[in-house]
């Protein structure tokens, strides 16, 4: 498929980097190999917007795949940054921003006694599974298809994110002893959770799952599943490891746990906490917490863990996502999820619009989608369709059909209207679209 418009400066800036970097792309679904096209290299954010090296701008419905809920560039969030930056980069000892982010995580979130900060999600979840083995002395670990936590070795298999875009089967250099103790799981199947212990008895450290999964699209879990999983565990003597990377201080003011409840032992948190810079963190109970070195033996470290930088931009960003800031967020999501189906709708073209909280992605099949199966059936090619009419518009969307959409308090009346008036042409394209699905 050719498209119409062009990007020269982009593909200038793609080719030099394709001759340094592998695919030229430091993550991969960023090369648009999904869908098709030069991927845009962007100069600057403002608010909903990006702009590109072409000097094109575009309302962003990325978010940098989610830490920008106050839009880019905050006034607040820069002026925090440049007053820590001011005072140095990193120093390599502990300072009081590493204290008081950890101190703002805990207020909000209950089931976290204890945090480690650390500077990916990636980061976070193999060190809280590798903590959940340390604490119960079991090796084996329980994960669903279609949830992406990173690339851990042990997790990467039938992994989503752009191991779903691509449709990776597993990854070279993953080795059998890695991947061995890893059971991958149907999501929203509680019986299969189930089977799973019966099959295992005492060797499961946990079971780690996507809050709310937004990395096979948006599938939320059935009324009921992240309950069930808790006490399956808590009847196993494994750990309910919650993975809000994604969710965490988005879908509400305490992530998925606001939403559902349901306490997890270990969570996992990245993006929104780090305000655009590299900060993570997993915690937790305490007497499981109290396991990692120095505290006890489980080891786990990070030269630029609680970065100065880092935390002052997270702790910023934070403090202003109050209940108000949420509200708005909700609102703004729900509005461009009423314009999307009515536009696809009007077309008529066959599609799913699914929820968690402010977080959404479409789906083109006409039937739910409960699980990464159900994902893997929708015609993807109608997703390319509509991607590129939208980009063509100045409308920026994850390209790819697995993965959420993320806005942001600064999604203004203007950006809502820019992106009304991309819809009809959009749905159009998806409506006309032929192909196979990827
Ligand atoms: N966990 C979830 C749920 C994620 O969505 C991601 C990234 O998209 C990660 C973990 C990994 O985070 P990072 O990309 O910061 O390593």
């Amino acid at each position: 498929m050719s498209y119409s418009y062009e990007a020269p400066v982009s593909q200038a800036l793609f080719d030099r980097a394709s001759l340094v970097t592998p695919g030229g792309v430091n993550s991969p679904v960023r090369a648009f190999r999904a869908v098709g096209g030069t991927p845009r290299f962007m100069v600057s954010g403002t608010g909903p917007y990006l702009t590109d090296a072409d000097g094109r701008e575009y309302v962003d419905l990325v978010c940098s795949w989610g830490p920008m809920i106050l839009g880019h560039s905050h006034p607040a969030v820069i002026e925090a940054v440049q007053t820590a930056v001011a005072r140095g980069t990193s120093f390599g000892t502990p300072g009081e921003g590493e204290v008081a982010l950890a101190e703002e995580i805990v207020a909000r979130i209950e089931p976290v006694e204890q945090v480690r900060l650390v500077s990916s999600g990636t980061e976070a979840t193999m060190s809280a599974i590798r903590l959940a083995r340390g604490f119960t002395g079991r090796a084996k670990v329980v994960k669903f298809a279609g949830c992406y936590h990173g690339h851990v070795d042990a997790l990467l298999a039938a992994a989503g994110s752009g191991v779903a875009t691509f449709g990776l089967p597993d990854t070279p250099g993953v080795t059998g002893a890695q991947a061995g103790d890893t059971i991958v799981l149907p999501y929203n199947d509680l019986e299969a959770v189930h089977e799973a212990f019966h099959a295992h008895p005492g060797e499961i450290a946990c079971v780690i799952t996507e809050a709310s999964p937004g990395n096979m699209g948006v599938v939320p879990p059935r009324p009921g599943f992240n309950q069930g999983l808790k006490d399956a565990c808590a009847k196993n003597g494994a750990l309910y490891v919650s993975d809000e990377v994604m969710t965490g201080f988005r879908t509400s003011k305490s992530g998925w746990y606001g939403i559902d409840g349901v306490a997890p032992d270990l969570m996992t948190f990245g993006k929104v906490m780090g305000g655009g810079f590299p900060a993570a963190a997993f915690g937790g109970r305490q007497d499981i917490m109290g396991h990692l070195a120095p505290a006890g033996p489980v080891y786990q470290a990070g030269t630029l863990s609680g970065n100065p930088v880092a935390t002052a931009a997270g702790l910023a960003q934070l403090r202003l996502l109050d209940d108000a800031a949420y509200e708005k967020i909700d609102a703004v999501s729900a509005e461009i999820q009423r314009l999307v189906t009515e536009a696809l709708a009007k077309e008529g073209v066959a599609h799913r619009l699914q929820t968690a909280s402010n977080m959404f992605s479409v789906f083109f099949t006409g039937s739910d989608v409960r699980n990464y199966k159900d994902a893997k059936k929708q015609q993807s090619f109608r997703f390319t369709a509509f991607f590129h009419a939208m980009l063509a518009q100045g409308v920026y969307l994850p390209p790819s059909a697995f993965e959420s959409w993320f806005v942001s308090t600064a999604h203004d009346q203007r950006a809502i209207e820019r992106i009304a008036a991309a819809l009809p042409a959009a749905a159009r394209a998806a409506a006309e679209a032929t192909g196979v699905s990827a």
